[in-house]
């Protein structure tokens, strides 16, 4: 059992036909919504220096990255996620278009996470990056694809969970914390680990009347956005930058409510995420039953200026596929593959082969899903074949077909035939498969 030859690497998978078709349309979805909005796709490479992809994607992801030397010598790592390398194209090739800019793209990612349910060290994102623009109407836009996305899955009863990096952030500046302490304080809430965060604030030298707001705000969590921003204001009384941050995501909010959009929200005021690059509102999207995100995003105003770009605002999300797809399944939302007719040509005769496939030639060329039979099967045990694999019609081919120039078309359904000419046979068949 232990051959390689016998299992996949640890954590990566093969998709079987219904997997792949479902990841596939859900990728179809994410597009689609990606062209409804003006997202332009782009596709970034697989593999990019270590440098770029560690620079701000945090402690926890950086040392789950796949890292490695290529054959020059360069140190390179697999993609952990798509920004970094949006970010690097935007400051290189895409800097001075017209903003704001809108782009999309959808591939795989590798993280040397633990594999358990959801967690794979190979899956799919769709991605959408919202590029300079720094106002609440551009968070407003993210949270509306999402929304728009996760509408089409059919999910029932996701919601998003949201906070804001840039109160916390403003909180711990103005005592003084500096960068790399308060990264560690965030990567800590990432896990929800209240306590320790609260600790390594105290040791940064955080006040009393600092831990205690911290405490006030890991307290909030509020479905009412109003309530929460209330309380979030009255928490952060006297710091400035986190009452700016407070201001922000009240906007967001309040345009979120004059949208219609409906969002249904939870704003927790202690919730941070694992990627630094963070500075505003961020958010992740959960269903009930299910405590793994199925998505997360926010506003990140300061890595395109990092990675040598202007100083350009913008904001984003990251749709996990995979973990929609699994909510789907658990929901019993699987994609049906589509009713669709499917044809088998079979050759009666070892001279009949070359027109099976010439017929079955025509027949894709008219859009039709058309198998020949390749096994060698006599015709008893194609048919049998035929019905077990969910075949619609076959097409027979024998000798006295191929002398009358015709074929003979047996509808699988009502086990009817009759010998025809292939135009007719073309239109029977679309004409009674949909
Ligand atoms: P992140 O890039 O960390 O913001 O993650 C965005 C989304 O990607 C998450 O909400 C998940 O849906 C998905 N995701 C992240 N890590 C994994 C993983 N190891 N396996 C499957 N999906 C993941």
């Amino acid at each position: 059992m232990s051959s390689p030859f016998t299992r996949t690497v640890r954590g990566m998978r093969d998709l079987l036909p219904d997997e792949a078709e479902a990841m596939r349309r859900l990728e179809y979805i994410a597009r689609e919504t990606a062209r409804l909005y003006g997202y332009r796709e782009v596709i970034t490479p697989l593999v990019e220096h270590y440098e770029l992809l560690a620079a701000k994607i945090g402690e926890e992801n950086r040392r789950r990255m796949y890292v490695f030397k290529d054959l020059g010598g360069r140190r390179v790592a697999l993609r952990p996620e798509f920004t970094a390398s949006i970010a690097r194209l935007v400051v290189t090739k895409m800097m001075y278009k017209p903003k704001p800019i809108r782009l999309f793209c959808t591939g795989s990612l590798y993280r040397y996470d633990e594999p358990q349910f959801g967690r794979y060290r190979e899956f799919w994102q769709a991605n959408y990056e919202l590029i300079g623009s720094g106002r609440p109407e551009a968070d407003l836009e993210i949270l509306s694809i999402s929304r728009d996305f996760m509408e089409k899955t059919g999910l029932e009863g996701y919601y998003f969970k949201v906070g804001h990096v840039g109160i916390l952030r403003g909180l711990l500046a103005h005592e003084g914390i500096g960068e790399d302490e308060q990264n560690a304080i965030m990567q800590l809430l990432d896990k929800k680990e209240w306590n320790k965060a609260l600790e390594i604030a105290r040791r940064s030298g955080a006040s009393g009347r600092c831990i205690k707001t911290l405490k006030e705000l890991f307290e909030i969590r509020e479905e009412k956005p109003n309530k929460a921003t209330e309380r979030i204001m009255e928490s952060v009384d006297g710091y400035e930058e986190a009452i700016r941050a407070a201001g922000n995501l009240e906007a967001i909010l309040k345009l979120a409510e004059d949208s219609s959009l409906e969002l249904k929200l939870s704003v927790e005021a202690g919730f941070a995420r694992g990627l630094e690059y963070y500075t505003g509102l961020i958010f992740e999207i959960y269903v009930p039953g299910m405590d793994i995100a199925l998505g997360g995003g926010g506003r990140y105003d300061r890595l395109i200026e990092l990675f040598g770009g202007e100083p350009t605002p913008a904001t984003g999300v990251a749709l996990g596929i995979d973990r929609i797809a699994l909510a789907m399944s658990k929901q019993g939302l699987e994609f049906k593959a589509e009713e669709e007719g499917r044809v088998l040509v079979i050759p009666l005769t070892e001279e009949a082969v070359g027109v099976a496939f010439e017929v079955s030639s025509i027949l894709r060329g008219a859009g039709v899903l058309t198998e020949v039979e390749v096994m060698g099967r006599r015709v008893t045990r194609a048919l049998q074949d035929a019905d077990r694999r969910g075949i619609t019609h076959t097409i027979l081919i024998g000798s006295r077909e191929l002398k009358e120039g015709k074929i003979t078309l047996r509808d699988m359904r009502t086990r009817e035939q009759k010998t025809i000419n292939l135009e007719e046979a073309v239109k029977y068949i679309r004409e009674n498969i949909d």
